[in-house]
């Protein structure tokens, strides 16, 4: 995987970092939301908001494969990190396709450098039957009705980018507060208590219920035809399995450190064939997101490899905690928070089609 020689200056400095600072509080990292907000803005310090910037907003503007590899070396040193930053690098994503010039201009430069983040709010566009956030077309934007059902970053982020379904089916952007907010002709925002998650509980993620919210024109993301999520979705099966290859490789780290204290020759085989196989997986992952031409044997292929990740970073955290022992059901033990991320990374931005990807890999093993 071939990156420029200032890109992998900024990998190293973003290595260093994670390895010095994060390693040490990974584990309070899951579940304090003050502390994960420092290595928000640690992260931010590093320029990782930027990466994907354009040198005019006052990004670095990397390759997609050196951007990749930060999201795989994010997350193999801290699950919750990786997962709240990546809301908001979907957000600058979002920005930076953006009509709305007047919106980029003022936040693109502050969003980049981490002067502020702001989340998104967009999975449900995926529930089939009638819209959970609907909205209206009124005189000055739109007024947008109904639940985000998850939405991540509350008392971190300032705003987010919410996706609401206009009559027609089309799906309007807008940014919203991440917070309870009163409009003076009268519309609501309420957000929900943090959920008491199983794991990354520090991301604060929340439901938040809207009431005639306008949206108004400056605040505008975007508007995409009807059947957006679904073309979307296709196009960025990929995506996420740099956060799961790099679940993967914090199992593998973990398991190298126990090796020491545990030298046996059936941990050590076990080390070596799973890393050998996250090696394997992450360049048929990387060669095939160099294919240009999408065709329907690519997208079988690419859900094949997606699934292939989620089952190496389950099964990479499996072995961890096998090789731990009962002191890994303490729920502060570093096997058991990555088994745990492993169950989120196993269900974030699923699709029925990932979803069927996933249970034929698990379903096809031969069961003596
Ligand atoms: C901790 C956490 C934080 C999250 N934060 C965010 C966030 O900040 N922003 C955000 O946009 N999303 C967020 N998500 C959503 C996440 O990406 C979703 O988990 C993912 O999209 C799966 O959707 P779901 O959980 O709503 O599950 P489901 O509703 O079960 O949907 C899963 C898939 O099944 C399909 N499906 C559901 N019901 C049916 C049915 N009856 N018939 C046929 N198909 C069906 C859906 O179309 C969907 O594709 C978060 C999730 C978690 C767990």
């Amino acid at each position: 995987m071939l990156i420029a020689i200032e890109e992998q200056a900024v990998l190293d400095r973003i290595q260093t970092w994670l390895k010095t600072t994060i390693v040490p509080q990974a584990n309070s990292l899951d579940a304090d939301p003050y502390a994960l907000a420092t290595a928000m803005a640690g992260l931010a310090q590093l320029g990782v908001f930027g990466l994907r910037v354009p040198a005019q907003w006052d990004g670095l503007a990397v390759s997609n494969t050196a951007f990749s590899l930060v999201q795989e070396q994010i997350t193999r040193h801290s699950g919750a990190l990786a997962f709240l930053q990546v809301q908001a690098q979907s957000a600058i994503a979002m920005l930076l396709k953006s009509k709305n010039a007047a919106l980029q201009k003022t936040y693109l430069p502050r969003l980049s450098q981490g002067e502020v983040f702001w989340g998104v709010g967009f999975s449900h566009l995926r529930r089939p039957g009638s819209p959970l956030l609907q909205a209206l077309p009124v005189k000055d934007g739109y007024e947008l009705t109904g639940q985000i059902p998850w939405l991540t970053g509350a008392g971190c982020f300032e705003a987010a980018i919410a996706a609401a379904v206009l009559p027609e089916g089309q799906a309007v952007f807008g940014r919203i507060p991440l917070a309870n907010a009163q409009q003076a002709a009268g519309g609501t925002i309420r957000i929900s208590p943090p959920f008491r998650l199983a794991t990354m509980t520090s991301t604060q993620t929340v439901r938040a219920q809207l009431e005639g919210w306008l949206v108004a024109d400056p605040d505008l993301v975007d508007l995409q035809p009807a059947g957006w999520i679904d073309h979307n979705d296709r196009q960025n099966v990929l995506k996420s399995t740099w956060l799961t290859l790099g679940c993967a490789g914090a199992s593998l780290d973990a398991i190298a450190h126990y090796l020491q204290q545990k030298p046996l020759d059936f941990i050590a085989e076990a080390l070596s064939k799973l890393s050998q196989e996250v090696e394997d997986c992450r360049q048929q992952i990387w060669r095939s997101q160099q294919q240009t031409v999408s065709d329907p044997d690519l997208f079988k292929q690419q859900l094949q490899l997606r699934a292939w990740s989620i089952d190496l970073a389950v099964r990479s955290a499996h072995a961890a905690v096998t090789i731990v022992g009962g002191a890994a059901n303490d729920l502060n033990h570093p096997a058991q928070r990555i088994y745990r991320e492993a169950l989120m990374f196993t269900v974030s931005g699923e699709t029925p089609k990932i979803m069927s990807a996933i249970l034929k890999r698990l379903t096809s093993r031969i069961l003596i």
